[in-house]
């Protein structure tokens, strides 16, 4: 049995400096992290995946020895990054208790084959797979599916949600797409889903509530960077808090309860509950009358011999649409999604008219 055990100790807070940079700020940020009482497994990372050559890359096998120091001083079990093979054996030299796949890794098979190769029959080390860049859920369980065809004992995988990198406008350095992650966890319901608000976020301003939304979703955990003096750190400093503003963070989180026996609470939740279904039939059945609408006019136009797409018409029903956006209480994003999905099969009912 290794230090660590994913499920021993619900929710579990994972935290230290995205890197390990020297040994005083190493140590000291995890000494201060242990002191906090709040602090499950402290982390950094000794090898960086960066975007461009040249920025700080890590301090390698050295950082390996600060941890090793830390997790001796604190007796608190440590977690690095590895993304080779190589880095694997490393980490287990120096005691490591447990390894994170970074998400730049799990996009790639080889990669993570390189890994699961220097994993074979490992029973003991928990191993912990972020979610790739994009958003590709069988990238996700691909990695799963390596580890565990090596022998890495299924209980000791757990899943990080980074947020998925996203071309547009998002608050966050990475849209943390909820939806995708809630389906990866009714894919893998045993295994325990931490969320990693730091690279969700980018920015300190965030962390509370995205890491609150995680409590509220019943999130198993959370890994969250830490440094002495954030400002100054080699990487990701603008995302890093001190480790009194961890401890504040971590105050602040009201974890909910998975469920409760109360009877009021039961029949307050089943009133609701039917009042949803109600609401949803009748959603559907208007979405109908919608598309059976929409395939007359497919008629109307095969017969007039006139092309589906009419472009004025469409942004003149999203603009009206969303000019009731405040009325409705609904957001913008929202309205646009629903009308987006409205549209595509809208276009796909007439098609089918127009060719039959
Ligand atoms: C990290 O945890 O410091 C890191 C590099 O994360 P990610 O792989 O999520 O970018
Ligand atoms: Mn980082």
């Amino acid at each position: 049995m290794g230090n660590f055990e994913l499920d021993s100790r619900k929710p579990f807070i994972i935290s230290g400096p995205c890197s390990a940079e020297t040994e005083e700020q190493t140590l000291e940020t995890c000494r201060r992290l242990a002191a906090t009482g709040l602090v499950d497994v402290l982390r950094a990372g000794v090898w960086k995946p960066r975007t461009n050559p040249g920025s700080f890359e890590g301090v390698g096998l050295k950082g390996l020895a600060w941890m090793s120091a830390a997790k001796a001083e604190t007796g608190l079990p440590i977690a690095v990054e590895v993304a080779t093979s190589k880095h694997v054996e490393s980490a287990l030299e120096f005691g490591v208790d447990v390894l994170w796949i970074g998400a730049r890794t799990t996009v790639s098979p080889f990669a993570i084959q390189d890994i699961a190769d220097a994993l074979r029959g490992n029973k003991d080390i928990v191993v912990l797979i972020k979610n790739p860049m994009n958003p590709d859920l069988a990238l996700w369980a691909g990695a799963i599916a390596r580890l565990e065809n090596v022998g890495v004992d299924i209980k000791n995988i757990g899943l990080i949600h980074r947020g998925f990198s996203y071309f547009g406008h998002s608050k966050y350095r990475n849209a943390p797409m909820w939806h995708l992650v809630l389906e990866m966890r009714s894919r893998f319901p045993e295994m325990a889903m931490i969320c990693d608000p730091s690279h969700i976020c980018g920015t300190r301003q965030y962390l509370q509530e995205v890491s609150q939304a995680a409590a509220d979703m019943r999130y198993d955990g959370l890994i969250i960077e830490s440094h002495i003096c954030p400002d100054k750190a080699l990487s990701d400093a603008a995302q890093q808090v001190t480790p009194d503003g961890l401890e504040e963070l971590v105050k602040g989180i009201r974890w909910r309860a998975d469920s409760t026996d109360d009877p009021e609470f039961a029949k307050a939740l089943s009133v609701f509950r039917s009042e949803i279904d109600q609401i949803d039939s009748e959603v559907f059945d208007l979405l109908s009358r919608r598309m059976k609408v929409a395939e007359q006019i497919g008629r109307v136009k095969r017969d007039n011999n006139v092309a589906i797409l009419q472009g004025g018409r469409w942004t003149s029903i999203v603009e009206k649409v969303v000019a009731q956006a405040q009325k409705l209480d609904l957001s913008e994003d929202f309205l646009k999604t629903v009308l987006e999905a409205i549209h595509i099969e809208s276009i796909n009912r007439q098609n089918k008219v127009m060719n039959s």
